[in-house]
């Protein structure tokens, strides 16, 4: 009964980590999905991770029941003090109802799902370019989408003209997706400043804030400076959704945990977004699994080991801008001794955007022929869009890079 079905084109990320998989090259590097490493190439399994792990080994209350439908009610409160702030006023007033989902990927199909179902308007605004994920997680649920300009390939940074007038051409109430902070795949985020005029301008407009939230903690190692955007638009008393994943920032990818909040007017409107969340859950998959968010919530109740978590997420944050610092160097070095080369690329004689961006990726300015060429020649593995995942390099990797890099704007 199954014979007509049609195959399905490869996931990009997932068919570049099994190319590199079965390339035997000692020299292969993987800068394709967007995993931290160690400075040896190696996952990284955090030591609060690691201790939090024990204490639940060790907790003899402990049981694999069912969670309630909404999930965990401790880790729920914690996840939205995590990024609301401790003393957020939205919080304290009842207006946010947090529900923890199968991490950041299931918060935001839980969210489109919900807005499908009860927003007036179906109409969502995707940045150009998004994490690839983006649109099949909200074009699922029955949302219709639509970009605005967002990344500069001339500056390798924001543009910031075109996301206003985009913005400001949207349709009103149209749902616009926003990244917190390290912005998936550019690496660009936008000021305070400039936060302030898109918080303005979509206010005015009435356009919904859904902010996808995967990297807090990974772009200045606060975790409450990396949350200021979305903060400045709870701080107005308006409305939005937040979808949070632990994945990056405590390493607990494979665990799927995550939480999605919506912040509401009332809290009695709130309570009765609840509701309607809890049909949402119950039809997908019925309630979330325990051990993930036992793990943040160890993390997140207790002090010391919330210290210890920063000071994890400071090393793994240091260790990325140092990698951004090592190949912006020999870039820029190799570059001086072709200085008389023809170069195909952008912007061949200046990388200085590698160090102004943030987070764990850079959006490079090389082409899907200069990414094939340098999987091709030199078994660098990543997205044809060439982003590079900075955490994915260690320093041993840098010099291949470079030669691959250099061979291919030079080609
Ligand atoms: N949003 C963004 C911007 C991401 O980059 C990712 C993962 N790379 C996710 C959401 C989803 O990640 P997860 O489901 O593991 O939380």
């Amino acid at each position: 009964v199954f014979k007509n079905v049609v195959r399905a084109p490869d996931i990009p990320v997932y068919a570049v980590m099994v190319a590199y998989r079965e390339d035997s090259s000692p020299v292969k590097l993987n800068l394709g999905m967007g995993v931290y490493r160690t400075e040896e190439g190696k996952p990284l399994l955090l030591d609060v991770v690691r201790q939090a792990e024990k204490l639940l080994v060790n907790d003899l209350s402990a049981n694999k029941e069912y969670l309630p439908i909404t999930g965990m009610p401790e880790f729920n409160k914690l996840s939205a003090k995590l990024v609301f702030g401790d003393d957020s006023p939205a919080i304290k007033e009842n207006r946010v109802i947090t529900v923890q989902c199968l991490s950041g990927s299931g918060s935001l199909r839980i969210g489109a799902e919900f807005l499908a179902k009860h927003y007036h308007q179906r109409i969502v605004y995707l940045s150009q370019p998004t994490y690839g994920n983006h649109p099949n997680l909200l074009a699922a649920a029955g949302l219709s989408l639509k970009t605005y300009r967002y990344y500069d390939p001339l500056t390798h940074g924001l543009d910031f003209q075109g996301m206003l007038e985009d913005l400001a051409g949207a349709s009103s109430g149209a749902i616009v997706l926003l990244q917190v902070s390290g912005h998936n795949p550019t690496g660009v985020d936008p000021t305070l400043e400039q936060w302030e005029q898109i918080r303005q301008l979509m206010r005015l407009k009435g356009l919904l804030p859904y902010f996808d939230c995967a990297y807090q903690g990974f772009v200045s190692a606060s975790l409450d400076a990396d949350a200021q955007s979305v903060r400045m638009f709870v701080a107005d008393g308006g409305e939005c959704l937040v979808a949070q994943s632990y994945s990056k920032n405590m390493g607990l990818y494979g665990e799927r945990v995550g939480a999605l909040s919506i912040v509401c007017k009332t809290a009695n409107v709130a309570s009765l977004v609840e509701s309607q969340l809890k049909l949402v859950i119950r039809s997908m998959y019925s309630n979330p699994p325990i051990h993930g968010a036992s793990i943040v919530t160890a993390i997140l109740k207790d002090r010391d080991m919330q210290s210890q978590w920063t000071n994890e997420l400071k090393l793994m944050t240091d260790r990325i801008s140092n990698m951004r610092r090592q190949l912006y160097n020999a870039l820029r070095d190799k570059d001086q001794l072709a200085m008389d080369v023809v170069c195909l690329a952008g912007t061949p004689g200046d990388w200085s955007h590698i160090m102004r961006q943030v987070g764990m990726y850079s959006l490079t300015g090389l082409n899907p022929e200069q990414v094939a060429f340098m999987t091709r020649e030199y078994h660098i593995y990543m997205s044809s869009d060439g982003r590079i995942n900075m955490a994915g390099l260690s320093s041993k990797g840098v010099s291949h890079l470079v030669d691959a890099i250099h061979a291919a704007v030079t080609l």
